[in-house]
């Protein structure tokens, strides 16, 4: 009580007649104050309430008490500490006053402080009837000892017995990452062609991935604008930017022959954008063995392109430029919008490119420690995020990291 008073009294006063003058004194009031308000809330909690009714009302005396807008304490402290505080305290009992208010917001005690009920010593209450008298959730039976008249013994043990018949707690089921399912359906068609996955490093040297790809360092990807490089020397360790480094340790590993797909998280430094990503995935594919020709290469990416896409679709393979491969292609796919009548979609060409892919260089499989005059390879390489754009009708790649569950929950 005497600490109650104290608390109305000092917020009846402004901070000079309490000869507050500095930021310590100021938080040593707040602190005060702070405690109080614990104190009072603590107290209700411990003391209970006879029925709902009581509940409530003791729970509104007490919001009232510290919130109401007139004559509440808050107000007080708001009226007579912060308002009339000096230029030079005012940011220090502003910053405190916001941290008390947020702390006596959290005023939804109701359901903590229990209806307490008086177990008679006689054991005449019928439980099961108390039960039944209690909404669902406030089945507990918790019997304050400063309540109850000599407590039988026995009832210590009964302090809080939880209705074991009540429902438990749902928790929401996700679902599996648009990116990770349709990473597993690429991985699916290739497991069934009997390639086997294989993963490697998401840190790298310059050396896996740049030079042993036959990527000089005159070639602008090695730019600092396309990687990222941990070590501050050029020539040290970088986040991947591809996924086929992973093909140089397996050729290195396990020689040949070899038919191993590489799905995983890549990374590079392109402003982000509806088409560009910051860490994207690719799956890359490769084989070598002997007598690999460019036919092997156009066989499977089209067998797995309708696997993919669809049994309608037709490919196509433009010539292109890649450093480890030669000759290197692009893989286009039949506009899944127009079926290849053209349409804005695929800029009136028909195709959507849709990955790279070309014969292994020799030099790449000389790196791998294979012989280029024994064996030939192929090698493919796709984004999974623009995979499943197609796939599902996605317009922005930045929508597949923002954890936004509107978004994922489609999936
Ligand atoms: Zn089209």
């Amino acid at each position: 009580m005497r600490s109650r008073m104290l608390i109305e009294e000092k917020t009846s006063k402004t901070l000079r007649d309490l000869g507050a003058k500095t930021p310590d004194a100021i938080g040593e009031l707040f602190a005060e104050v702070t405690s109080a308000l614990d104190n009072e809330r603590q107290s209700l909690v411990s003391e209970g309430a006879a029925d709902d009714r009581e509940r409530s009302q003791k729970v509104k005396d007490l919001r009232d008490r510290w919130l109401a807008r007139k004559n509440g304490i808050l107000s007080f402290i708001d009226g007579n500490w912060l308002k009339k505080a000096s230029k030079g305290l005012k940011p220090a009992v502003g910053r405190e006053f916001n941290k008390l208010r947020e702390s006596a917001s959290c005023m939804e005690i109701a359901e903590l402080v229990k209806v307490v009920h008086i177990v008679a010593s006689s054991n005449s209450v019928d439980e099961d009837k108390m039960h039944a008298s209690l909404p669902g959730q406030q089945r507990i039976l918790l019997q304050h000892p400063t309540r109850a008249k000599d407590p039988p013994r026995h009832a210590l043990g009964q302090m809080t017995t939880a209705d074991l018949t009540l429902p438990g707690n749902r928790r929401a089921l996700g679902s599996i990452h648009p990116v990770t399912r349709v990473m597993r359906e690429i991985e699916d068609i290739f497991l069934g062609l009997g390639f086997t996955i294989e993963t490697g490093p998401e840190i790298e040297t310059t050396y896996y991935n740049f030079d042993a790809l036959n990527i000089p360092e005159s070639h602008p990807a090695r730019d600092d604008w396309d990687t990222l490089y941990i070590d501050p020397v050029k020539s040290g360790r970088l986040l991947r930017t591809h996924t086929s480094p992973v093909q140089i340790h397996a050729m290195e590993k396990r020689g040949a022959p070899l038919y191993i797909i590489c799905p995983g998280k890549c990374y590079r430094p392109d402003n982000p954008d509806s088409s560009h990503a910051t860490i994207f995935h690719q799956v890359e594919g490769l084989a070598v063995d002997t007598d690999i020709t460019f036919a092997d290469l156009k066989g499977t990416l089209d067998f797995f392109a309708r696997k993919f896409f669809g049994e309608k679709i037709r490919t196509n393979f433009f010539p292109s430029f890649f450093p480890f491969t030669e000759p290197s292609g692009d893989v286009a796919i039949s506009c899944t919008i127009c079926d290849g009548q053209g349409c804005r979609v695929c800029k009136e060409s028909g195709w959507l490119e849709v990955m790279g892919c070309g014969m292994v260089h020799p030099d790449v499989l000389e790196h791998g420690g294979i012989d280029p005059k024994k064996f030939s390879g192929w090698a493919f390489g796709l984004g999974v995020e623009r995979f499943a754009m197609m796939k599902y009708g996605i317009n922005d790649i930045q929508l597949f990291g923002q954890s936004d569950v509107r978004f994922l929950e489609q999936f």
